[in-house]
């Protein structure tokens, strides 16, 4: 560990509902979770199947965020392996108006009928609080705005030694909501962003909360950040499909997130 690495590594970056299979090897199947080192800080943005095998020991207590309670965004939690490791602390930060309706949230999945015990019956330590911006751990600063999904999805911004990066997922691109997240993410190094469906798809797809390759040029331009990766891959777009969408695009400095692969922000 270098205390002025700020790296973020892709999980899983399918959205949706998880896929596998030879035509899913390239872009991967797991569903939403990446991995943000910040020196010794540690964050998941959420923790859908990428993070059941995660790695399990860090400097300091690892805070896992996530975005909404989309099934596609919680799907790993219950068998990421360090949440039932006994005397470990893990914190799970929840959009919710306060502690008891945070552990509610997330209880009202991961426990019976839908789970066979709570996680208040994990081994692990896990301190589950609700997700209050600006979040600070040491040097690492996070702040949120609220996007524009069905149910709600917070839009996230993580700064760190001077660079950023900034997490869209879930995101259907309005009028208003787009002004905003224009001015949020302004000068962000890195921006994952929905790039779910093409125009064409998004046209019959209105509603369901998610975004277009297009939109997210738009907004990478109009603030000027150095890379986007497109992310919440639909499961029916296999890495045939991927390939040639990303053909497509008409500039450098934005591409669709490959699981696996991780993003060094110093040196973009
Ligand atoms: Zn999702
Ligand atoms: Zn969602």
């Amino acid at each position: 560990m270098n205390i002025s690495d700020f790296k973020l590594k892709v999980l899983g970056s399918r959205g949706s509902m998880s896929v596998d299979g030879t035509h899913y090897s390239e872009f991967g199947g797991s569903t939403s979770c990446y991995l943000v080192t910040a020196g010794d800080e540690t964050v998941f943005l959420d923790a859908g199947s990428g993070i059941v095998n995660a790695p399990v020991d860090f400097p300091k207590t690892p805070v896992i965020l996530l975005s909404h309670l989309h099934l596609d965004h919680i799907l790993g939690l219950g068998m990421y392996q360090r949440l039932s490791m006994a005397g470990v602390k893990t914190r799970l930060c929840i959009p919710a108006e306060n502690a008891e309706a945070a552990e509610a949230a997330i209880d009202g999945v991961y426990s019976p009928p839908y789970w066979p015990v709570s996680f208040r019956q994990y081994a692990g330590e896990i301190q589950i609080e609700p997700l209050v911006f600006p979040l600070r751990l040491g040097e690492l600063l996070i702040d949120g705005i609220e996007g524009s999904h069905p149910g709600g999805c917070k839009v996230i911004r993580l700064r760190y030694r001077g660079r950023s990066l900034v997490y869209v997922t879930d995101y259907e691109h309005e009028s208003s909501s787009f002004e905003a997240l224009k001015s949020f993410a302004e000068n962000a190094d890195l921006i994952l962003y929905d790039g779910q469906y093409e125009s064409d798809e998004y046209e019959r797809k209105r509603g369901f909360g998610h975004s277009t390759p297009e939109m997210g040029m738009k907004l990478l331009e109009a603030v000027h950040a150095k890379l986007m990766l497109l992310v919440h891959h639909d499961p029916q777009s296999t890495d045939e499909e991927l390939s040639r969408r990303e053909k497509k695009i008409p500039r450098s400095g934005i591409r669709y997130a490959r699981q696996g692969e991780t993003v060094d922000l110093q040196s973009l």
